[in-house]
C-alpha cells in the first residue's frame, strides 16, 4: 500500500510502498478516507519534537472505513466509518484503570510513536476506534480528533459551565473548535484575544467579542468590558508566558486559567493578588480523553461543531503535495486546515 514517511529528520516525506499491517485480535484495520495534516506533524518532520524510531508514517487526525476486524472487537462491524482517539494506551496501568490515558506507562501515540493515517490502511487497536455517525463528512471526522478534542478537555478541565465568560487567547485551530464548543455549553460573553485582524474578524462575525491585544493591555479591555468583575474561565492556547500571565490576571473571583499552549518560558504572578485572594487556579491541560470523544462526536453531529467547506483543503496521499502543506503549516494565519484524502488507486 501507499504511506507517506518520514524517513529521516529535517528532510521531505516520502512516497513509500509498503505492506498493509497484519492485524492482532484486538486490532483493526481501518481503510483510510481522510487523515488531518497537523502542525505538530511539522515539527515531528523538522525535529522539534523528537521522534524515536524511523521510518515512520505520520498522521494522528484520522477516520475510515473499518475493513477488518480482530475477533476480540465487538463494537463495531466491517464497512463502518469510524474517527480514532489517537493515544494507544493498555487499559491496564494505574492511570488508564481511572480514564486517565493520557499518562500511561507505555502509553503511545499514533502517527508518532507507531505508524500513522498518512497511508491507505492503519492498523489502530479496537478500543481506539469510535462510530462516525453519517452526518459528519470524513474530513471533519479527522479534523476534530485533534484540536477539537483538545478544546473540549481544555473546557472540561477548567470546569466550564453553562451562563459563565470565557476568554481565548489565540484564535488558530484550538480556538476555532473552543469558541464553538463554549457556546455550545451554552456560555456568557466570550471574549477572544488576538492580534491577527483577519483571525479577530472571524472570532467577532463567529459571536465572540473580539479583543485586539495590539491596541491596548488585554487584561484591562476584559476588565473594562466584565466592569471590573474579569471571566470566569480563561483559555491559554498560544504558548507564551506573557499571554499565559495574561489569562490568570483577567480573571475574577473563582475564575480558572486553563493553560494549553506549550512554552518552556517561565511565568511570574502575584500570588496573593492573582491567585489567594480570588481564589484562582491554574489548570494544566494536556491532550484529551477517550471518554470525552463521544461528546465531541456529538457536537459534530447536531452541527454545534462545524468546519465549513471553505476551512478544510484537500490534497491526495501523496509526498510532494503532503510536504507542501506542511510547508504552508509553518507560518498558517487562517482556519484552513488541509486533509489527506486518498485517491481511491492508492
Ligand atoms: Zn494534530
Ligand atoms: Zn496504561
Amino acid at each position: 500500500m501507499r504511506a507517506i514517511q518520514l524517513t529521516e529528520i529535517g528532510k521531505a516525506l516520502t512516497d513509500a510502498d509498503v505492506t498493509i499491517p497484519e492485524i492482532g485480535s484486538s486490532d483493526l484495520l481501518i481503510r483510510v478516507a481522510a487523515a488531518g495534516i497537523c502542525h505538530s506533524d511539522a515539527h515531528y518532520r523538522a525535529g522539534i519534537s523528537k521522534i524515536d524510531h524511523l521510518p515512520l508514517t505520520l498522521g494522528h487526525e484520522v477516520a475510515g472505513r473499518v475493513e477488518k476486524v480482530g475477533r476480540d472487537v465487538t463494537h463495531v462491524s466491517v464497512g463502518d466509518r469510524v474517527c480514532v482517539h489517537y493515544l494507544v494506551h493498555c487499559g491496564r496501568c494505574e492511570f488508564c484503570v481511572r480514564g486517565l490515558e493520557q499518562f500511561c506507562r507505555t502509553g503511545q501515540m499514533i502517527g508518532k510513536h507507531r505508524d500513522g493515517g498518512y497511508a491507505a490502511f492503519i492498523k489502530v487497536p479496537g478500543a481506539n476506534a469510535f462510530l462516525l455517525p453519517d452526518e459528519i463528512p470524513f474530513e471533519v471526522g479527522a479534523t476534530m480528533m485533534c484540536s477539537s478534542a483538545t478544546a473540549l478537555h481544555a473546557l472540561n478541565k477548567a470546569r466550564f459551565k453553562a451562563g459563565e465568560s470565557i476568554a481565548i487567547f489565540g484564535f488558530g485551530g484550538l480556538g476555532f473548535s473552543a469558541l464553538q464548543l463554549a457556546r455550545a455549553f451554552d456560555c456568557g460573553d466570550v471574549y477572544v484575544v488576538e492580534i491577527n485582524p483577519a483571525k479577530l474578524a472571524s472570532a467577532a462575525i463567529m459571536g465572540a467579542i473580539a479583543i485586539d491585544a495590539r491596541a491596548a493591555d488585554p487584561v484591562d479591555q476584559i476588565k473594562e468590558a466584565t466592569g471590573a468583575k474579569g471571566v470566569d474561565v480563561a483559555l491559554e492556547l498560544i504558548g507564551s508566558a506573557k499571554t499565559m500571565c495574561q489569562a490568570v490576571l483577567c480573571l475574577g473571583a473563582l475564575g480558572r486559567a486553563a493553560l494549553v499552549g506549550l512554552t518552556a518560558e517561565s511565568m511570574s504572578i502575584h500570588p496573593y493578588t492573582e491567585l489567594i485572594n480570588r481564589e484562582a487556579e491554574v489548570i494544566g491541560v494536556s491532550d484529551h480523553l477517550a471518554t470525552e470523544i463521544p461528546a465531541l462526536i456529538e457536537f459534530a453531529r447536531s452541527g454545534e461543531l462545524r468546519f465549513p467547506p471553505e476551512t478544510l483543503r484537500v490534497v491526495d496521499l501523496d509526498a510532494f503535495q503532503i510536504n507542501a502543506a506542511l510547508d504552508a503549516l509553518q507560518d498558517s494565519i487562517d482556519h484552513v486546515r488541509t486533509v489527506i484524502v486518498p485517491s481511491s488507486d492508492k
